[in-house]
């Protein structure tokens, strides 16, 4: 999780002498192991890997924490990409409306943005995830995320071929980038050790993809119900907290889902210094209040 790494060696007795100078110690500042190669089982016909690997920070023998350059990249996750079906028609419509490999690595870097701030950022922890494998299979729904059999810092992202063959041309591109930044947000967000409301889970992917202007236009901000209701719903809550207790809110909720289990009470009273309905109900006064002025 964290970083850190022996980054130097045991210092040398002076009354040893050594003829052989040994190999300098070899300290690489990528946390992780190359992935490994997950070879899914069943059929598939395409894997393109993408060229994020390695991102250039893993210098040797060199690790110091003002080492800005050295510092200024997130961990890359390796990515793949495997179709299943290359002969639907939504595999076409995929290629032909994303580079598959800038979108995926695009949304890594969103996500890691909004969600971490800066490698540097004392206050946020990235989770260990290795690898992300987008697998577009013909399947129900739109689209789920799940770690692999490896382990869970292994994640693949499914996506519905038939889901994409029916989106309409001009939204394609937002569309398919839109569900996948949504997605990539489950491969790297906290979930207070499996006890996150689901609402809230769903509603901070669904704010980052509002925070990278690719919500859809049926989106709209919703006052009904509660304030789990989850996607654009809580989304839209999430965007208010940001604004009114400043930016970083949501990275301040996402890292205390790293720490703690999910109790409704402190969590939120610790965190913004009031109960989450009362905070609800200051949103949809606002939002009604708002509406009243158009
Ligand atoms: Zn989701």
């Amino acid at each position: 999780m964290t970083l850190r790494e022996q980054t130097s060696p045991a210092p040398t007795p002076t009354a040893i002498f050594s003829p052989v100078s040994p190999a300098p110690p070899t300290v690489s500042a990528l946390p992780l192991p190359p992935g490994r190669s997950s070879s899914a089982a069943g059929g598939s016909k395409t894997i393109i890997p993408s060229s994020a690997e390695d991102p250039g920070n893993a210098k040797k023998g060199k690790h110091h924490h003002d080492d800005i350059e050295e510092d200024s990249s997130f961990p890359q996750p390796k990515l793949r990409l495997e179709i299943r079906d290359l002969n639907h028609p939504g595999a076409a419509k995929f290629l032909g409306s994303v580079n598959a490999g800038n979108v995926v690595s695009d949304a890594v870097a969103n996500v890691q943005r909004l969600l971490y701030g800066s490698p540097k950022d004392r206050h946020t922890t990235v989770p260990p995830t290795r690898s992300v494998t987008l697998v577009l299979r013909d399947m129900d729904g739109v689209a789920y995320t799940t770690g692999t059999d490896l382990d869970d810092d292994h994640k693949e992202i499914h996506l519905s071929l038939r889901y994409i063959n029916d989106i309409s041309t001009p939204r394609l591109t937002s569309e398919v980038t839109g569900v996948l930044t949504h997605e990539l947000v489950h491969c790297y967000q906290w979930n207070a050790k499996g006890t996150c409301p689901g609402g809230l889970i769903e509603g901070i992917a669904d704010w980052v993809r509002l925070n990278c202007d690719l919500s859809p236009p049926h989106w709209k901000r919703e006052t009904s119900g509660k304030w789990d209701g989850g996607y654009q719903h809580t989304a839209y809550f999430l965007e208010y907290l940001e604004g009114r207790f400043g930016e970083g809110t949501v990275r301040k909720v996402n890292e205390k889902l790293r720490l703690h289990k999910y109790e409704p009470k402190p969590f939120w009273t610790e965190l913004l210094g009031r109960p989450v309905e009362q905070l609800w109900g200051d949103y949809v006064e606002n939002v009604t209040g708002e509406a009243l002025k158009c």
